[in-house]
């Protein structure tokens, strides 16, 4: 089976990665050995999810698979987009708090997850594969499963929120699940 460090520091990314995409034997970059922060200085999904992959590619020698994802809500003309993990600067419960103060009032409510991903390889060649899920955003949190805004969004696809969908069901239909089937096929 081949090996793939994830270039991720999320525990909960990697959980969704490994049993989306189990045919290859996923080990954190953590577990592989890698020490340091990476500075996502991109302008888009695929830039940033890009950076992460090389740079632990590059430190590592192995084939490395990045994930850069974040929640865009229409009427705040795609925000917060990249800057989802630094949208409050206070943590997943902040974001979730200014997000829901932004939309107060709001009748419009539709957003979408966006996810990149990228395979870089020891010799040089890089791989993407993108995915998005549409739905809502909600006026209040609904369950406690998944992570950062999945209480807070809900699935077209599902008819309910991430955060009420089980793990199954949510890598089912998810932005990271279409982005690793994009990957593959880009392979
Ligand atoms: P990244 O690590 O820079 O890609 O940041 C991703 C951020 O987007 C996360 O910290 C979450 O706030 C948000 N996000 C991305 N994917 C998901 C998801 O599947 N569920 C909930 N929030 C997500």
């Amino acid at each position: 089976m081949t090996r793939i460090v994830v270039a991720s520091g999320n525990k909960h990314k990697i959980e969704e990665i490994k049993s989306i995409f189990s045919q290859a034997e996923l080990v954190s970059m953590t577990e592989a050995g890698f020490v340091g922060d990476i500075e996502e200085t991109g302008k888009t999904f695929k830039e940033n999810a890009y950076i992460k992959a090389k740079t632990v590619c590059d430190a590592l020698r192995l084939p490395t698979l990045a994930d850069d994802s974040g929640l865009c809500v229409d009427v705040l003309g795609g925000a917060p987009g990249i800057f989802s993990a630094r949208f409050s600067g206070e943590g997943d419960a902040g974001n979730r708090a200014l997000l829901l103060k932004r939309l107060k009032g709001l009748d419009d409510r539709r957003a979408h997850f966006e996810c990149a991903v990228c395979l870089c390889l020891p010799d040089g060649k890089a791989f993407f594969g993108v995915g998005r899920t549409c739905g809502k955003i909600l006026e209040q949190e609904q369950g406690d499963n998944g992570f950062g805004y999945d209480s807070l969004f809900y699935s077209d696809d599902l008819k309910k929120s991430f955060g009420l969908a089980s793990e199954q069901e949510k890598n089912s239909v998810s932005h990271r699940f279409r982005a690793l089937e994009d990957l593959r096929k880009n392979i």
